[in-house]
């Protein structure tokens, strides 16, 4: 069985980090597909060499002179080169680099040399094969991956070459154009990697040890989640927690392989699993998460007015405008609608008045400062009483409950409170409990 190890920008920031990776893959034989992302930040100024190579495209299109950031980025992968005493000539893969654009290779192109460049030299370092993503991971020309052609091309260059390095961040079209997933998509080749072997695990290595509880920033020191399941994972992404790309768990549920969330830096902590059937934990709640600035808009219906015909009505003038729904909340007269308030600060009063004109309508306000407070659970379904107990942890902190909504598969409480109680809700209920 084989173990897929992706490992993320701050675990490939320079040749220290590169050497924790070796020690990594060294010590379990099953780590025979690495997944790199581009180096990362050393340190907090530092800049990730993603981002210096999207600087660098802006100046190549203004034809800007950009040889400092050449300089810099080139300084990046010279150092691990030199360290490690590796043999791949990083001036020269720099020349075919800028040669390309200046043959008119595109933006896309240029951003996944970080990842590219990368991957060379932990091959060499690992003594694994280095192989391209553009002739793994395939795309149809309307951008949506063409899994069956990519699987095939994974599995037997896998076959061939038995350990290998792959560049996380990027595929290609069927005429070799490079294309990018978004931001952070590493995190998706390497579940597709893991997918297309059915591997036995996939390992995300990053400068975390897991998913935590709360967000750091809020509360202090929370606990880590042991196992989650990747429906909670999904329910506390969405509602803010930044732990995995979104995509990259679809690839590997179907098949149900665990993703575990790991620390290059303390490599023996456990971590956080994920997968499909959770068990190792009694406590009701599996994660707290939350976003602030939402807005509700507080529709009256007329009492004689059929209340899906004006809802759905309404609805549609979200479409319309383009404005994305989070939560629909319905009562006898009246609902109301969450969204983003970035999602409508340009457009609210038109919006508001060609709702105003909706058959049935009476009347609609805007609420804004909304923010939502997501409590998720798989155990909170088998216990009776669990919202009543979060309520009262809202009351007893004087806090305001506005809004509330459950799931049906009960997996999750979301509330929703004033912008300047969100972080005094968080920490409420995370010390009642979790504590
Ligand atoms: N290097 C890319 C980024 O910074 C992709 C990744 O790290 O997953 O977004």
């Amino acid at each position: 069985m084989i173990t897929v190890a992706k490992f993320g920008g701050s675990s490939l920031a320079s040749s220290e980090q590169f050497n924790k990776v070796k020690n990594i893959i060294e010590k379990d034989k099953k780590r025979r597909i690495v997944v790199v992302s581009a180096p990362g930040k050393r340190f907090k100024q530092d800049s990730k060499v993603t981002d210096l190579l999207y600087l660098l495209w802006s100046h190549v299109k203004y034809g800007v002179d950009a040889s400092n950031i050449i300089a810099d980025i080139k300084e990046r992968y010279l150092e691990i080169k030199n360290a490690l005493n590796l043999s791949v000539d990083v001036e020269r893969e720099f020349e075919i680099i800028m040669q390309n654009v200046k043959n008119g290779a595109g933006e896309e192109y240029l951003v996944s040399r970080g990842e590219f460049l990368c991957a060379k030299l932990m091959a060499s370092y690992l003594g694994f094969a280095f192989v391209d993503s553009a002739e793994l991971v395939k795309f149809n020309y309307d951008g949506v991956l063409n899994e069956d052609q990519t699987i095939e091309a994974i599995k037997s260059k896998f076959e061939e070459v038995g350990a290998m390095v792959v560049p996380g961040f990027y595929g290609a079209y069927p005429s070799g154009e490079i294309k990018l997933f978004s931001r952070g998509g590493s995190d998706v080749s390497g579940s597709i990697m893991a997918m297309s072997i059915s591997a036995e695990k996939y390992e995300n290595w990053t400068d975390v040890s897991g998913v935590l509880v709360a967000d750091p920033r809020i509360v202090d020191n929370p606990c880590r989640i042991e196992e989650v399941t990747y429906d909670e994972l999904r329910e506390l992404s969405y509602m803010g927690a930044s732990v995995l790309h979104e995509e990259s768990v679809f690839p590997v549920r179907e098949l149900n392989i665990p993703i575990y969330i790991l620390n290059t830096n303390k490599p023996d902590e456990k971590g956080t699993k994920i997968c499909a059937k959770a068990t190792a934990n009694d406590r009701f709640v599996t994660g707290i998460a939350g976003k602030k600035n939402f807005s509700v808009f507080n529709v009256t219906k007329s009492v004689n007015s059929d209340k899906l015909s004006v809802i759905s009505d309404v609805l549609q003038e979200f479409k319309r405008f383009g404005v994305k729904v989070e939560h629909i909340h319905t009562s006898v007269d009246t609902f109301s609608i969450i969204v983003n308030s970035k999602d409508v600060d340009k457009n609210v009063f038109d919006l508001l008045s060609e709702l105003k004109h909706v058959q049935g309508v009476v009347s609609v306000d805007v609420d804004n400062d909304l923010a939502l407070v997501a409590v998720v659970g798989r155990n909170m379904v088998l216990k009776p009483g669990i919202s009543a107990k979060i309520f009262s942890i809202f009351g007893k902190n004087n806090i305001n409950v506005k809004t509330i909504s459950q799931g049906t598969k009960e997996i999750n409480i979301i509330v929703g409170v004033q912008n300047a109680d969100f972080e005094k809700a968080i920490r409420a209920v995370y010390s009642e409990v979790v504590e």
